[in-house]
């Protein structure tokens, strides 16, 4: 039971409607919330959050307390940390070892023409803290290798991958798998997009089980090479951020074991069962 949930929905029903504030206060919820550890303020900026009985006070301390690292401040990074700040998560860190292009913003929507040639996550940490500035944001300036890549993997709880090449996907991958940390990843290329949450410490497919090996080099054009309608990429980053808010606050059914494939011409979804490989040679 979500005592900041029922309180919350029976003093927005039997009190003023849009003021929040007063509802609380007419209904003494404040002095009953210190135990949840929100304070007036985060009850109000996340009432909505609340409000859903799923999720409640209960999910939003779990998001206020949880550390997810973005790996990529670009175009699947901008919207996802953007919504990751703005629901509440505690501890958002940003890897990118890139500055800001002017290519970058038909789709970086983290980054504004002003910020043409600063480090990306400069940008997207003022962009976030605009947002929300009760969150924590942590800058790692870097490319994320084989000498990093633990390090940084050990202080936080989830891991997104937003990523736009290979290598370091790969690399991110198995060091997930190894660190046993859950691993939320999507990708984008012209017009389509997809999805897909990776739990193998508990029990499910890991990203090798799907790609045993990185496609031949020059197989796969980039985004650089082949164009990304900019929206895809903001569907997939806000649709990432989704998956990472369930994973944190433990509702709905998680994606792990799912591969989600949207196709923006045809307006298609497609959701596609994954099976664990009893022969990967990560997680098998
Ligand atoms: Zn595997």
């Amino acid at each position: 039971m979500d005592r900041l949930y029922y309180r919350l929905t029976y003093a927005v029903k039997c009190q003023v409607q849009g003021d929040v504030s007063l509802a609380l206060r007419r209904t003494h919820i404040i002095d009953g919330v210190m135990e949840l550890n929100l304070s007036e303020d985060e009850i109000q900026r996340y009432a909505r959050h609340i409000l859903l009985r799923e999720l409640g006070g209960t999910g939003q301390v779990r998001l206020k307390a949880a550390r997810v690292l973005v790996v990529g401040a670009g175009g699947l990074g901008s919207p996802l940390a953007l919504y990751l700040a703005a629901a509440g998560v505690g501890t958002i860190g940003l890897v990118d070892a890139d500055v800001v292009e002017l290519s970058n913003l038909q789709r970086q929507i983290a980054h504004g023409t002003a910020d043409i040639g600063r480090p990306k996550v400069d940008s997207a940490a003022e962009s976030l803290r605009r947002i929300n500035p009760l969150v924590q944001v942590i800058r790692h300036n870097a490319r994320l290798d084989a000498a990093n890549m633990a390090g940084l993997l050990a202080g936080y709880d989830i891991i997104c991958d937003g990523t736009d090449n290979f290598e370091t996907r790969f690399l991110l991958a198995d060091a997930c798998v190894a660190a046993r940390k859950t691993l939320v990843t999507a990708a984008v290329l012209r017009f389509e997009g997809q999805l897909s949450t990776f739990k193998p410490h508990e029990g499910g497919p890991c990203y090798r089980c799907l790609y045993p090996e990185p496609p031949p080099e020059g197989l796969v054009p980039s985004c650089s090479e082949a164009g990304v309608l900019g929206s895809v990429t903001g569907v997939l980053g806000t649709l990432q951020a989704t998956e990472v808010v369930k994973e944190i606050t433990g509702i709905g059914k998680s994606l792990a074991g799912y591969l989600l494939v949207w196709n923006a011409l045809d307006a298609e979804f497609r959701k596609i069962r994954l099976k664990k490989d009893p022969a990967c040679p990560v997680c098998g």
